[in-house]
This record gives C-alpha cells, structure tokens and sequence, in this order.
C-alpha cells in the first residue's frame, strides 16, 4: 500500500513517514504545496491515501485537496492540522477530505484513521487467510499454523498486496507502484528476491508454493474458493 504525506515540518514528516514505513507502507513525501500536487497528480493511482497538511508553503492543503477531487473522487484524504475549530474542521470535510486530525496526534490514532477509510475506500478486512497462513494488519502479524512467522517490512508489504488481491494476477509493474515508493530505481530481479524469501517462510514443503509464479507477467495467490 502506498501512501503520501504533504507536509512541510521534516520533524512530522521524517517521523510518520518511518512509522508507515514499519507497517509496511511505500510512502512518497512532498515538503511544499506544488511539489505534493505534482506528486499526487501523477500518482493518483498508485495512492491508496494522501495525508496533507493544512498550512504549507506555496500551495494549502485545502487547494491541494481541491485539485484531487476534481480528477479523483474516491482517493481517502486525511488533513493533518493545527487548526482547531469546528468550522475549520468542517470546512477541511467540504473541501471534499474524508477525515482530518489535530495536531498533536499520536501515530497509532493516524494509523488506525487510515486503515479505517483503507477498509471502507475498498471494503476490505484487515485479516487474510490463505492455506495456512494468517495475515493480521491490525496486529501487523503473520502467522503460519498458527505460529508467527517474522518478514521484513518489504515482505510483509509485498504479502499484503498479494493477499489483498487474492485470486487476481499481479504485475510486476503494478506490484513496484504499490509497494515501493518513487525514489524505487526499478530492478526487475528485486520482486524476485522478495518472493523467494516469502516463500521460503510460508511454504510447507508438502504442497504447493502459496505464491504462484505467472510466467512472463506477475505473481498470484490462489483463492481458495
Ligand atoms: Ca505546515
């Protein structure tokens, strides 16, 4: 999942952008208003939420959030702000945001913010099964039998994209959109690296690998139904 955060305090910025990355988030940061257009414009597809800051130089949050909505209706937007009154709340929601949250904030409260419009945005839950494995997004756990099984963030990340898309093909191109971020220098055989090393922590050897190689265009996780 791929995330960004328009913010021009680096102290905020630096700090969410380590505690998303953790959960296992691609996170893209812009620190003023035109370059956080530019990279939302750009990227519209690839964001599955945008965190924007109220104030910031060159460009609001606001005119920012503005410009989004009239290419994307349905990209969650969360407003970051120091702002503390009602009207200024209510006036982030008209300009077509799904949530805002007041500075000072804790990370858990954004995080669990951005896994709630996340499930509602795709209506999705936040625990997946396949074969024997589980994956717990709340928790941020994966266990295999029941046992937990340890991933990097990247696996964890590049699992969590699979799983979410249980039964589908994933490319490869899409697979790097969303699961690393712009500053990825594209290198075909990283995937490859990170499926192996899935593989070889989920895998029983007894049957068959949980994640199915597509020759020539992605990979996939079987659905079981
Ligand atoms: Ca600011």
């Amino acid at each position: 999942m791929r995330l960004l955060i328009v913010e021009d305090e680096s102290s905020i910025s630096n700090f969410l952008k380590e505690g998303f990355e953790e959960e296992g988030f691609a996170v893209d940061t812009a620190d003023n208003g035109k370059k956080g257009l530019t990279l939302a414009m750009d990227n519209l597809e690839e964001y599955d939420v945008i965190l924007l800051d109220w104030m910031l130089p060159g460009m609001s949050g606001i005119e920012i959030c503005r410009n989004i909505r009239q290419e994307n209706k349905q990209i969650p937007i969360i407003f970051l702000t120091a702002k503390d009154t009602v009207d200024d709340a209510v006036f982030g929601l008209e300009t077509g945001a799904n949530d805002y949250i007041r500075k000072p904030f804790s990370f858990e409260e954004l995080l669990a913010r951005v896994r709630v419009l996340m499930r509602s945005h795709t209506s999705e839950s936040t625990v997946f099964q396949s074969q024997n494995i589980e994956m717990n997004l709340d928790k941020h756990t994966v266990t295999k039998f029941g046992k937990s099984v340890e991933l990097t963030q990247k696996e964890f990340a590049l699992l969590e994209y699979l799983l979410r898309n249980k039964g589908k093909v994933c490319r490869r191109t899409r697979i790097i959109e969303k699961v690393w971020d712009i500053h990825f220098d594209y290198n075909n055989s990283v995937i490859d690296v990170y499926i192996n090393a899935l593989r070889k922590k989920l895998d029983d050897p007894s049957q068959p690998s949980l994640i199915q190689t597509i020759r020539g265009v992605g990979y996939k996780i079987e659905s079981e139904e």
